[in-house]
């Protein structure tokens, strides 16, 4: 299915953090649309500044520099950077967020029903404790595949697909618009991340949900996005419709994580395998030019002076890189 309407244009979206002596460039001038019902997936090294990206545009960050303007259902369009405290809590409804690690993403204090209804009472949606509050959370639970008998029981009775589970419904049971999934299925055992990846995207469908699934794997993020973009060192260096990123990669640095996944089609079981030098240079030290001129198998004397726009390769294909047309050549 095609997505056109933009659910959330992000414009020049900048995080840094104070360190010891200096500044964390964690993201770096960040422009791109998410659309309306599709999964934008977002990959990239540990440490790439997916993580924080997914968290300043739900401003449990606040940004450096930027906007992120959000376009609500009833057709107006506000700027979450600019909104003040309580007019952000009431958007936190439609903006939810799914965590890593489904240990520690759950009070253990509260019980399964509690965690998952707790958005219900304090986004008014409901009144804690009545019929309707507890059939409803019943109802998501059902959804999640999420039997009834664990409404009263605690997080640390069960494994951590079925935690991942509850922390899906938590998010769910506002019925929110959008949901940026953060390595949601990066702590699970291989089956069980086939099992929840399935359930995203039964609910992706069934509540026209528009998601950010932010992982390091990119086979993960294949399986379930219409759309892909990569980063390195805080920047989005690529960007486009998630077949043309796995059949004509743009950039040097996607060909080398995608010599790296396991091989669907015939085209690419004839990619070498690229193995990236080193480790990737410093946030708090970026380095001059293209980002990745320092591990760059294409780079040239250029790379080291100019950095390399975000520019339109192919239709809706994006490249930051001064040689994007030779790649793969
Ligand atoms: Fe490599 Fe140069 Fe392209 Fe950067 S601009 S990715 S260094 S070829």
């Amino acid at each position: 299915m095609k997505h056109t309407n933009a659910l959330l244009s992000i414009e020049h979206l900048t995080k840094y953090f104070p360190i010891k002596g200096g500044v964390l460039h964690a993201n770096e001038d960040i422009t791109l649309t998410i659309r309306e019902g599709e999964t934008l997936g977002l990959v990239g090294e540990s440490g790439s500044g997916k993580s924080t990206f997914g968290r300043t545009l739900l401003q449990l960050y606040p940004p450096t520099a930027g906007s992120v303007l959000y376009h609500t259902e009833n057709g107006g369009t506000v700027d979450l950077c600019r909104q003040r405290h309580a007019e952000l809590r009431r958007l936190r409804r439609e903006l939810q967020m799914i965590f890593q690690d489904p240990y520690s993403s759950l009070d253990p204090r509260m019980s399964v029903g509690e965690i998952i209804g707790e958005g219900l009472y304090t986004h008014g949606i409901l009144r804690r404790g009545t019929r309707e509050w507890r059939e409803e959370i019943l109802s998501v639970m059902e959804t999640c595949g999420l039997q009834s008998h664990m409404f009263g029981r605690y997080p640390h009775e069960f494994s951590g697909g079925q935690r991942q589970r509850i922390g899906i419904a938590r998010a769910l049971a506002v019925r929110p618009r959008f949901v940026v999934c953060d390595e949601c299925v990066s702590a699970l055992d291989v089956s069980i991340q086939a099992q929840i990846l399935n359930l995203l995207t039964d609910l992706g469908e069934r509540e026209h949900l528009t998601y950010l699934f932010i992982s390091h794997d990119l086979s993960v993020v294949r399986y379930l996005s219409d759309r892909i973009g990569v980063m390195y060192l805080g920047r989005i260096v690529e960007l486009g419709e998630s077949e043309a990123i796995f059949a004509r990669p743009c950039h040097p640095y996607t060909v080398a994580l995608l010599s790296a996944v396991p091989s669907l089609t015939a085209d690419e079981k004839k990619r070498e395998r690229i193995v990236l030098g080193g480790s990737p240079p410093s946030p708090a030290d970026p380095p001059t030019g293209c980002p990745f001129h320092t591990r760059c198998y294409m780079a040239r004397e250029v790379c080291k002076r100019e950095r390399p726009p975000l520019a339109e390769v192919e239709e809706g294909h994006w490249s930051a890189c001064h040689f994007a047309q030779e790649v793969g050549k």
